[in-house]
């Protein structure tokens, strides 16, 4: 079966009503409101009934029966060491819903009506490079009628074209995408630290109680609980972010993708096209097709009277794969100190000439590859 191309349209796409897109969205606010109900709850159980009634100043009952003597200063440390990650947790997630609520990521769609032929696509042809149809056309979204910005994505939720798009998180509170992606990992890694404190100091003190208390067990299961799950999303998230995928591409793994590359200067002879593959070509033919042979679909003029040469990555190559180390400070900055404080943008917000996103290197090799191939022609990306 033939590799499908990122960014291609389903016929049958549907798009979601919007009652179906209001529920969804609803779900965003019901299921903070619940975690925050959730998040006081243990608060209470683990301050209150564990530090405070338990520690500091057990009941006359509890020390007479049971032999337990107070511990003030271990209760005190335990509130303090508590109260700062659950400030630094409530200033991360409260900085995430604030970035989600400006909207920043969504794209406001074209007039009703209007014709993919009538919409400026203008202002993504300025870069060096940029994902294209096999026409060299910028992405569509028939939904949206808006030419799309590399890496943008139809969210169903909202009904709407989201920049860089990771996800829709309800549990969060509203789309993940370019610029929410950072602080929705700060604030995953902080809910993940702040729930497996509360099992660890529950789970402590239950193991040296003789009756177990109903309240401290549920706080233990709601700590445990929270705590694989934040911990889980917080291993994939960063991991993503660090190789560069977002969920959405993660899925599409093994796609290909169409790059027109701006020429700055024509090759001296006229450039052999890529044939698609006739059926009479043996797989082992195929298979036999050097990683480096990246197929040159065809050339095109865009506005401005500028030239691109449209071409083709190979399925699993990621064209915006660059090391790890890049890739996770171009998410989450240049110094360690912007790693933890959920302040500054990602760095990826910032553009330059070269495209909407840093280019990975295959993408470099890709254009390498087409100036030896064809002498004489110089592509604006390796400039
Ligand atoms: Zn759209």
């Amino acid at each position: 079966m033939a590799p499908f191309v990122v960014g291609s349209q389903k016929e049958d796409a549907r798009n979601t009503t919007p009652l179906e897109q209001r529920l969804g969205q609803a779900t965003s606010v019901v299921m903070p409101l619940i975690e925050l109900g959730l998040l006081g709850y243990v608060t209470w159980v683990l301050c209150y009934l564990i530090c405070i009634q338990y520690l500091a100043s057990p009941s006359d009952e509890l020390q007479q029966t049971f032999n337990i003597q107070p511990r003030r200063s271990t209760g005190i440390a335990l509130i303090t060491v508590f109260a700062l990650l659950l400030l630094a947790l409530l200033i991360s997630w409260m900085r995430l819903l604030q970035v989600i609520w400006s909207k920043v990521d969504i794209l406001e769609p074209g007039a009703p009506g209007v014709e993919k032929k009538d919409v400026d696509s203008k202002h993504l042809e300025q870069y060096d490079a940029y994902v294209c149809d096999y026409e060299g056309v910028p992405l569509f979204c028939d939904k949206c009628r808006i030419y799309k910005p590399d890496r943008t994505h139809h969210c169903k939720e909202l009904g709407r074209c989201i920049r860089r798009m990771d996800h829709y998180c309800p549990w969060a509170g509203g789309i993940i995408a370019e610029t929410t992606h950072k602080f929705f990992l700060q604030g995953v890694v902080l809910g993940a630290l702040v729930m497996a404190y509360v099992w660890l100091v529950v789970a402590i003190f239950l193991a040296e109680r003789i009756s177990k208390v109903s309240n401290w067990i549920a706080a233990l299961a709601i700590g445990v609980l929270f705590s694989i799950f934040a911990t889980t999303m917080a291993c994939m998230t960063g991991y993503n972010l660090a190789i560069n995928y977002t969920s959405v591409e993660a899925i599409q793994r093994g796609g290909i993708t169409n790059i027109a590359f701006l020429i700055i200067r024509q090759p001296n002879e006229p450039t052999q096209l890529h044939t698609p593959p006739t059926s009479s070509k043996s797989e082992e033919d195929k298979a036999t097709e050097a990683d480096d042979e990246w197929p040159v679909l065809r050339f095109v003029e865009r506005s401005g009277g500028r030239n691109f040469v449209v071409m083709q990555n190979k399925p699993f190559q990621h064209v915006w794969s660059t090391s790890m180390m890049r890739g996770w400070k171009d998410a989450m900055g240049e110094s360690p100190l912007e790693w933890f404080l959920p302040l500054k943008n990602s760095p990826w917000k910032q553009k330059s000439r070269r495209g909407e996103f840093r280019w990975g290197e295959v993408v470099y090799d890709m254009a390498k590859k087409f100036e030896k191939d064809n002498p004489g022609a110089r592509l604006a990306i390796l400039e």
